[in-house]
């Protein structure tokens, strides 16, 4: 028998809420304390690509968390629709990457993970002409609508008593005796048992705020802008993900495309920008003139939680015996979600790990 803590999660994006679902099912008793409102931060600005852009380019940590993840997407997709009637919207729309320079490359790392891949089909090849070279199609590559997705979690968390604080941003902390007994936001104190920090692109200032008094966290992460934008098109006018030169276009079920994304190193910063825009709708419609007409519904930022090689810390904090942080996903906080949380789970619960835990452990290179 593993002794399941009773835990609070400080953040309520993706990482958390995923985390969080596994301790509740455990009947662990749960609280996610969240600064504004549940999912509304990178989690609800991102892609839902399930899959990282061009996985082979990256740090095989990265791999090593999406392959369990994609994995389990269906069955907790569809769980999730059935406990709560909310669809998350997960579908396999298959991946299509136009050029690749580095096609051997991507052909071993396919075959290193057991992904299918085979060149555009004629269809792709007469809408996207520049396939005919050296092009890769990931037929069983997935998507989830971000916004559902976060959604049903947290009507599932709900339903299975797990307590929810929004609009409560934590800035203080108690320790004695290297345990963590509370902690506060301007209005709030609570006690604590277990205390996992999964602030997302917030978690590096906020530990370096916390723990400034006492035993520092090496979290380096720091926040990266991603502007967004879709497109409002009639059902079925793109069936596929397509990527060209790291910008990407996302068919969504109803029609809607979303075209991503920039890269930005501007602080904590979310405004959009007229010259985002412009360079977004460009690719979009140079890449798919289908979209020369199509009008943009909405533009938007998010902060991802970014760290140097886009690797998350995953790990207990090395004297504070009862804190561990899941966060700095970069990304692809959505594609490596679900075994972050079965990883952060295991660590926490003292059993033997499913990946190597010291790929993301305070130690190594992120
Ligand atoms: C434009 C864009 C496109 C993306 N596309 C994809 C994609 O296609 N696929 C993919 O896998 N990933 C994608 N990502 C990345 C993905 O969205 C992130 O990796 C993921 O959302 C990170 O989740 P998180 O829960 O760690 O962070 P967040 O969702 O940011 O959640 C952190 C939460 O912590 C809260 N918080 C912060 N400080 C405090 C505090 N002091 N007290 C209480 N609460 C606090 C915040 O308010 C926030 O809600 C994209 C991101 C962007 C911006």
């Amino acid at each position: 028998m593993h002794s399941i803590p009773d835990i609070t999660f400080v953040g309520g994006g993706i990482t958390a809420l995923l985390s969080a679902r596994l301790f509740a099912i455990a009947g662990a008793n749960v609280t996610i304390i969240e600064k504004s409102r549940i999912g509304q931060e990178s989690s609800w600005a991102g892609g839902g690509i399930l899959l990282p852009l061009y996985p082979w380019r990256q740090k095989d940590a990265i791999s090593q968390l999406t392959i369990p993840s994609i994995q389990a997407y269906p069955e907790l997709a569809q769980t999730l629709h059935e406990s709560t009637g909310i669809d998350p919207e997960y579908t396999v729309s298959g991946l299509l990457m136009t050029e690749l320079a580095d096609l051997d490359k991507a052909r071993d790392w396919c075959a290193k993970y057991a992904i299918d891949g085979c060149t555009a089909n004629p269809a792709q090849q007469k809408i996207f002409p520049q396939c005919k070279g050296r092009s890769l199609y990931l037929k069983d590559i997935a998507q989830v609508r971000n916004p559902r997705l976060l959604k049903s979690i947290k009507q599932d968390l709900l339903q299975r008593g797990v307590k929810i604080v929004e609009n409560c941003s934590i800035n203080k902390i108690q320790i004695s005796h290297n345990r963590i007994t509370s902690i506060a936001s301007a209005a709030e104190n609570f006690s604590v048992n277990h205390v996992v920090i999964a602030a997302g692109a917030w978690t590096g200032d906020l530990c370096r705020q916390l723990f400034a008094q006492t035993k520092q966290v090496q979290a380096d992460i720091f926040p990266v802008k991603g502007q967004m934008l879709i497109l409002d098109a009639a059902e079925n006018t793109l069936d596929t993900i397509v990527l060209e030169d790291d910008r990407y276009l996302i068919p969504r079920r109803d029609g809607k495309i979303l075209c991503g994304s920039t890269v930005e190193y501007t602080d904590f910063d979310k405004s959009t920008s007229e010259q985002a825009k412009q360079s977004l709708v460009d690719f979009a419609r140079k890449l798919f003139p289908a979209l020369e007409s199509a009008p943009i519904i909405h533009h938007w930022a998010g902060l991802r939680p970014g760290t140097q090689l886009g690797i998350p810390f995953i790990d207990k904090h090395p004297e504070i015996s009862n804190l561990a942080i899941n966060a700095g996903h970069f990304r692809n906080g959505f594609a490596m979600g679900p075994a972050a949380a079965q990883l952060l789970y295991e660590i926490i619960t003292n059993q033997p790990t499913s990946i190597d835990a010291g790929l993301y452990q305070f130690s190594a290179s992120h």
